[in-house]
């Protein structure tokens, strides 16, 4: 066994605290993986405080996590020790269901869906492991079968890796299921950690005009930096109508019940809106006249798959795109999960595991 010291919550706790624990080493196409860096996600606040009503406790949080391999089971073929690598959301699925066979494990139809990185079950479909509870990266080291590991591009800092594990590849793909940005306008609601690397990612995609909608108006100044062709402020009521029906695709990254409704105004007839990672009921009853009417689409999104987390790394290399990171030492994880309650975060909290 190995032996390795995280940070939980205990049921009943919204902060973490010193937890060891021992984890089965690698076997078959397993890697165990030192991490060295790893996000804090608003999802983590969520299943700390167990509002999907999920959570499997001690809760050890973390999956967007940077680092080195440092040994490998007998069947692994696609890394070596020493490689550096990221994982996501998620380290197993059922690979067998349809939606694996198609490269969408995310979406993994097999009867546990897929394992998540954290508070999740352990081998899909295996009764008995139904019962199990997997430990996220804010630990000494994560074990995962390759399938789910991605290889970091050389010379990426590690601690901007780590976000584009979740943040990075959850905006990416709603982003290119939009299709063909060329002479889009897009609006982004929210910019936090999802919200500022969508702003990056609809620039560097082509869109002819990015707007920002927050409730945050000290926000602008930081949108405008990385790229925005206008703020808004959600709740200046002029401001908003004078944008009514300017957008063809909204991106929402709002993680919190919201009213959907006052944003499909701004989208212009036959335009799509994809909400990211809200899971949960919207603040009012959408009326489906406010779609019906004018033709509009309404998507959601949750995660992404493996493809789209090696794409993602490959896109950022290349555009020179990379999350704004607060990297923050461990005993302060409990002071940043307060600041993130409040948003006060630019733009991603990233924890420094080890050297
Ligand atoms: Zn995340
Ligand atoms: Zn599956």
């Amino acid at each position: 066994m190995i032996t390795t010291n995280g940070y939980a919550a205990q049921k009943g706790e919204h902060t973490v605290s010193p937890f060891t624990f021992e984890r089965d080493p690698p076997k078959g196409n397993e890697m165990l993986i030192q991490v060295l860096y790893c996000g804090i996600c608003h999802s983590d606040l969520e299943l700390l405080e167990n509002n999907w009503g999920i959570t499997k406790y001690p809760c050890v949080p973390g999956h967007e996590a940077a680092g080195r391999v440092t040994s490998i089971g007998p069947e692994v073929t696609k890394f070596a020790v020493g490689d550096i690598v990221g994982v996501g959301c998620m380290i197993d699925s059922c690979l067998q269901c349809q939606a694996c066979k198609e490269g969408w494990e995310n979406h993994c139809e097999g009867p546990n869906g897929p394992t998540m990185t954290y508070s999740g079950y352990l081998s899909p479909g295996d009764k008995e492991a139904a019962e199990y509870n997997t430990f996220g990266a804010w630990s000494d080291n994560l074990v995962v079968r390759e399938e789910f590991v991605v290889k970091i591009p050389e010379n990426m800092p590690l601690e901007e890796a780590a976000p584009l594990m979740c943040p990075g590849t959850d905006t990416f793909g709603p982003m290119r299921r939009f299709g063909d940005l060329s002479g889009k306008r897009i609006a982004i609601l929210g910019l936090g950690g999802p919200g500022h690397m969508a702003l990056q990612f609809a620039k560097a995609m082509g869109a002819e005009y990015v707007a920002v909608v927050s409730t945050h108006a000290a926000k602008r100044d930081a949108a405008f930096q990385l790229g925005a062709d206008e703020f808004i402020v959600s709740t200046d009521a002029d401001q908003m109508r004078s944008f009514a029906k300017s957008f063809h695709h909204i991106l929402s990254t709002i993680p919190v019940p919201f009213d959907l409704a006052h944003y499909l105004a701004l989208l212009r007839r036959r335009g799509t809106i994809t909400v990211m990672g809200l899971l949960g009921p919207y603040k009012s009853i959408l009326n489906n006249i406010d779609l019906a009417a004018r033709g509009l689409s309404l998507t959601g999104s949750m995660i992404g798959s493996v493809a789209e987390t090696k794409e993602v790394l490959d896109f950022c290399q290349k555009h020179s795109i990379s999350p704004l990171v607060e990297v923050i030492d461990k005993k302060d994880i409990n002071q940043a999960l307060e600041r993130l309650r409040v948003a006060d975060v630019r733009f991603r909290f990233v924890i420094k595991i080890a050297e």
